[in-house]
């Protein structure tokens, strides 16, 4: 990781040794014009401005970019840092490099605080920059690891504060473009100034490791070299050694030490096609026995950033574990430099079909970034999204679906459609109905059963993991409650004007757009929406409609009596509100009642006696007055508590006395406490007081009740 010291030769040995015929003129001017506009520069350590362009240009070499990229490496920090301008670019160099320069240069103004809002919009600046031309954030990439490999030099807050970006959202944006080697550096040079100590430690731990390892991989290596060549297989074994934040990553992860990480030092065979791949697979399983659920098939799922190799643990010579990795020499190439690597393939400004993940990766977070308007949603998609791990799921047509380790299948519907997703009540997996919170696993088969009737529910963002769902879901919630806050406002304002004799088109005059410049609401819609989500009360906005006039007794009105035809409840004389029970009281009709306007809920209706609504009380403009519409057949539940003597039989005689009376029971559950004592609570659906307190006396005249209550 020390940092090389790169001239202009060195460079354009580089880029012709996978470009031979690099147009090495417009390199060396590419050079000298940078070295002068930079003139007297120094960099913060005082080594000539120069060496830095140069570092970041043979980094895009490392990544093995095209021309016009490593010149744009050259040129990145002339309009940013110098008298240069954008079209003296232009007309020297061309349109292709300019352009990238000058994308170098808007990002170069993003500053990634510690902020998350900050974080999450220069984010989006970047995927915007990146959607433009990938090419601008591989060099705002090779910018950055030049500035991480000479963080020393800065001071120190400032070196936390860039290596912490450099962690949180330029390593996992690498992981994802599967560039390997620059995600890695990246991580551990982060990691070595964020956690100097740690690292340190890390460092001494491997090197330890490795002298104990050596022999014993050498002994390994020619075992397997060994093997090749019999069998007459091609292949190259080479030793890896985990990277350091990744082994720190892994011990936090599954919470062992140090000692406990296996996988620290591996091998690597490099074969030339895919079937050789298995063919040496199946070999090293023939030598050593292979650790349980420990092979990895990335070949034939490649992982999200189209990794590709295959995995596997096996208990090598005297029990120790060894890990192998057994790819192709271009599926390395994918590890090592992802994007990078197909980005040499291209025709002109063309991506080739390999790289349509990466892009498609890129378009979701785009689209995210648009759906998701808070700050911190979209920064968590983000993050959420770089986790790797997936699995692979088939629709009922036999589709393939990548989805993220703990996908349910909420997430597999609206990863179909977000309609599918909305309208989804049940799901089978692999034939069977399951549960929405069911964890999908791989190779299951996926079939979402969908009702038109049907929305999403609060509970499900409880269970859902990815970003998709988890927007879709906030997202239609946030219209409903909006949806249902503007009709429940507007019937509580309705039902206040009636209360005082004033038509409902006073709602439409001129008055009324008075009375909302005068609250600072901008129309009547969202004045509806202030009411029903108890922001502003009904009463204080009619109050504002009334003619002036003397105080006076107001006689407190009386609720309008409610049709009788059916179930509900009513608020002040308005039908059909959206309401529930309150779970804490179970109000029953007969009782006095309460509503409180929750935000976004409709109302809660609550006893009148419910010490909840004491805790409640502190909101008046929440409280409504509310009354049953009696209705013959219609039940509510309630909780009747008793508590009787334990002995067999009790249950039953108290469930048959319940039946006798035509109430059902929705739910029993029964204690035994330790003096012989049984607290039964019944859930039981009655339809008023009336027929409660019956049969609350039948069933305190039970042979062993002792006590009856709500
Ligand atoms: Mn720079």
């Amino acid at each position: 990781m020390e940092e090389e010291l790169v001239d202009i030769d060195i460079l354009i040995r580089k880029v012709l040794s996978y470009t031979p015929d690099a147009d090495i003129e417009l390199l060396k001017q590419a050079h000298i014009f940078s070295n002068e506009a930079h003139g007297t520069q120094r960099r913060i350590e005082g080594s000539p401005f120069i060496e830095h362009p140069l570092a970041v240009a043979s980094i895009l070499a490392d990544m093995k970019m095209d021309v016009p990229t490593i010149v744009a490496g050259l040129l990145h920090d002339t309009i940013e840092d110098t008298n240069i301008t954008a079209k003296q670019i232009r007309d020297r160099f061309g349109k292709e490099i300019a352009f990238l320069v000058e994308g170098l240069t808007k990002l170069s103004k993003i500053e990634f605080s510690t902020k998350e809002e900050a974080q999450a919009e220069n984010f989006r600046k970047m995927l915007l920059a990146m959607s433009e031309d990938l090419r601008v954030i591989l060099i705002k990439f090779a910018d950055r690891l030049h500035n991480m490999r000479t963080l020393q030099y800065l001071p120190e807050g400032k070196q936390q504060r860039i290596a912490s970006e450099t962690l949180e959202i330029y390593a996992p944006i690498a992981n994802r473009l599967g560039i390997g080697w620059v995600r890695t550096e990246l991580e551990d040079l982060s990691f070595k100034a964020l956690m100097p100590d740690l690292y340190n430690d890390l460092v001494r731990k491997v090197a330890k490791r490795k002298e104990e390892q050596e022999s014993y991989l050498r002994e390994v290596t020619s075992i397997v070299t060994e093997k090749l060549k019999e069998e007459g297989i091609p292949g190259k074994v080479s030793w890896r050694i985990k990277h350091y934040y990744g082994i720190y990553q892994k011990m936090q992860k599954q919470e062992i030490p140090f000692e406990q990480v296996h996988d620290v030092l591996g091998l690597r065979i490099i074969t030339d096609t895919k079937a050789n791949c298995y063919a040496i697979l199946g070999m090293i399983h023939s030598l050593w026995a292979p650790v349980p659920g420990r092979f990895k098939d990335y070949i034939g799922v490649p992982k999200s950033n189209m990794y590709q190799s295959l995995h596997t643990t096996v208990i090598g010579p005297g029990g120790e574990r060894v890990e192998f990795q057994i790819r192709t020499t271009e599926m390395n190439m994918i590890a090592e430099h992802g994007i990078a690597s197909h980005w040499r393939y291209k025709e002109k400004g063309k991506m080739d079909e390999k790289s349509d993940r990466y892009i498609s990766w890129l378009r979701e977070l785009i689209q995210a970034q648009r759906e998701l308007s808070d700050a911190k949603d979209f920064l968590d998609a983000v993050k959420g999204e770089v986790v790797p791990e997936v699995i692979y799921v088939f629709t009922p047509k036999g589709e393939i679906k990548e989805m993220p380790v703990g996908s349910t299948p909420v997430d597999f519907a609206y990863s179909i459609h977000s309609e599918v997703g909305n309208k989804c009540v049940g799901a089978k997996v692999n034939g069977r109905i399951v549960p929405l919170r069911f964890v999908l696993r791989n190779g299951d088969t996926v079939e979402i059963l969908t009702s038109p009737t049907q929305g999403p529910s609060r509970d499900w963002l409880k269970f859902v993991v990815t970003p998709r769902a988890k927007g879709r879901i906030k997202q239609w919630i946030k219209a409903e409650e909006r949806k249902q806050s503007v009709e429940l406002g507007q019937k509580l304002i309705e039902a206040e004007c009636r209360r005082h004799d004033l038509n409902l088109s006073v709602l439409k005059s001129e008055e009324m757009q008075r009375v909302l410049k005068l609250l600072s609401v901008s129309s009547l819609e969202d004045l509806f929406s202030f009411i029903g989500h108890g922001k502003i009360s009904a009463h204080q906005v009619v109050n504002k409609l009334l003619p002036e006039k003397p105080e006076e007794e107001a006689p407190v009105p009386k609720a309008v009596k409610p049709p009788k035809e059916h179930k509900g409840i009513s608020i002040k004389g308005t039908d059909n509100v959206l309401y529930h029970t309150a779970r804490c009281c179970y109000p029953i009709p007969g009782d006095g009642l309460i509503g409180f306007v929750t935000r976004g809920r409709g109302v809660t209706i609550h006893r009148r006696d419910c010490p909840n609504v004491d805790r409640l009380a502190f909101d008046d403009a929440r409280l409504v007055d509310v009354e049953w519409k009696a209705s013959p057949d219609a039940t509510s539940p309630v909780k009747l508590l008793i508590e009787a003597v334990d002995k067999p039989g009790i249950l039953a005689s108290l469930s048959s006395v319940i039946s006798s009376v035509n109430v059902n029971i929705s739910n029993a559950t029964v204690n035994s406490t330790e003096d012989k004592k049984s607290h039964i609570t019944f859930i039981l659906e009655v339809t008023d007081k009336g027929q409660l307190s019956g049969l609350t006396q039948k069933i305190a005249q039970l042979e062993g009740v002792l006590k009856v209550s709500r």
